[in-house]
């Protein structure tokens, strides 16, 4: 995120929000907290990332005994009994649920955590330098707190109870009513289990949820009709949703009134939860509109050279490409402009949608596999080095089509 923060600036009107992971905050807190107070009108909440805590290899860094260090940072930040619970584990053992459930004042760590971690770092002295970059402002508190989470495997197992714990226990600590992290995969997801998981959560006026590594180009259409009416259920029970880690499939969602996405910048419209933090540096790609994905900058000069049409027309790439598909290696040299031309692609897809009906934008995924899908299927595939194999069509849209027409 922190190499972002210039761009989330000079683009801020293109996104509504922020989501600060907890360990980010808890190891760069005056920075952070600084910058989340700067973007004025634009609220934030702090993702508080327990998840991470669900296994050694997402704590410790390697093989090596070492606990990362932000995660560590992030623990001390909760819970004193943390830390000392962590160094204790075994390289191959993890905690269970009930770890969580022994353990006093976890919850309330961790809504501290959020409640207080802004304010305290917004004025010390390692603040004042970024103070200075934005000029000063007032500090800003979350937009709403979330309680404690972890990944579970389906409706009913330890983990998704201990988070429905959680999330009940920190009613009573909050102000306002918390807003609980949901996550589980969507092919744990039917129309009962929706149903169930909805009257679960009934007390909230609104939940985030993270279907596990639901990642658009791959998923089936009967876990995009699932996802849909879970959100369609919490929408009836009178409980918002947002979701964390989607792109233009989730978007499509707002037809059962899902509410918010979140996402990174050219990453993460998709997350498993078995994933690391800091995974490593992302390729440079580029969002080609019309497919609603991301294609590697070699694949899409192949493409765009075949189908000219495809060339984006916002400011960024009418002022780069000049109409000419030969002009698309400059991206190469200015990798911040692949940013943000997804941005201002993103904003456009956001108001499309409010502005139209499911219907018109389900035909248009289907004009536009018809019309694509067998001539890119074809296409060499310059990044499978060896094979020089043909690259994936766009079977992923009528998929998209058909899970969301059920
Ligand atoms: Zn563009």
């Amino acid at each position: 995120m922190h190499q972002d923060i210039e761009l989330i600036h000079d683009e801020i009107a293109q996104i509504d929000g922020l989501v600060i992971p907890a360990h980010i905050l808890a190891h760069t807190p005056s920075a952070t907290s600084v910058f989340v107070s700067s973007i004025h009108d634009h609220s934030y909440y702090i993702d508080p990332m327990t998840f991470l805590l669900q296994s050694r290899k997402r704590t410790h860094s390697g093989s090596s005994a070492q606990m990362r260090a932000s995660v560590r940072k992030m623990c001390e930040g909760y819970n004193a009994d943390l830390i000392g619970r962590l160094a204790n584990l075994k390289p191959g053992q993890s905690f269970q649920a009930r770890d969580f459930t022994e353990m006093d004042g976890f919850c309330e760590g961790v809504i501290a955590f959020q409640q207080e971690m802004v304010e305290t770092n917004y004025g010390d002295s390692k603040a004042a330098k970024y103070l200075k970059r934005y000029g000063r402002t007032e500090v800003t508190q979350p937009r709403f707190l979330v309680p404690p989470y972890f990944c579970a495997a389906g409706r009913g197992d330890d983990w998704y109870d201990l988070s429905l714990n959680c999330a009940n226990e920190c009613i009573d600590l909050c102000d306002e009513l918390p807003v609980p992290i949901v996550s589980l995969p969507a092919s744990s997801l039917n129309p009962e289990t929706s149903n169930e998981i909805a009257s679960d959560y009934a007390e909230f006026e609104r939940v985030v949820i993270w279907l596990d590594n639901f990642n658009q180009i791959g998923v089936p259409p009967e876990d995009i009709s699932a996802a849909s009416n879970l959100i369609r259920t919490f929408s009836q029970n009178g409980t918002a949703t947002e979701v964390l880690y989607g792109g233009y499939l989730f978007m499509l969602m707002h037809f059962d009134e899902l509410e918010a996405i979140s996402h990174g910048i050219l990453y993460t419209q998709h997350k498993a939860s078995d994933s690391s933090p800091g995974g490593g540096g992302v390729p440079d790609r580029y969002y080609i509109p019309k497919f609603h994905e991301f294609r590697s900058l070699s694949q899409t000069d192949l493409i765009i050279h075949q189908h000219p049409e495809l060339m984006c027309d916002c400011e960024i790439c009418s002022e780069l490409l000049q109409d000419d598909p030969d002009n698309f290696i400059l991206f190469r040299d200015e990798p911040e402009l692949l940013k943000r031309h997804f941005l201002a692609v993103r904003k456009n897809e956001a108001e499309t949608i409010v502005n139209s009906e499911l219907e018109p934008l389900l035909r248009e995924l289907r004009s536009t596999y018809n019309k694509y899908h067998e001539s890119i299927r074809v296409l060499r595939n310059p990044d499978a080095v060896k094979s020089r194999g043909p690259m994936e069509g766009l079977q992923y849209l009528e998929n998209w089509r058909r899970g969301l027409s059920a």
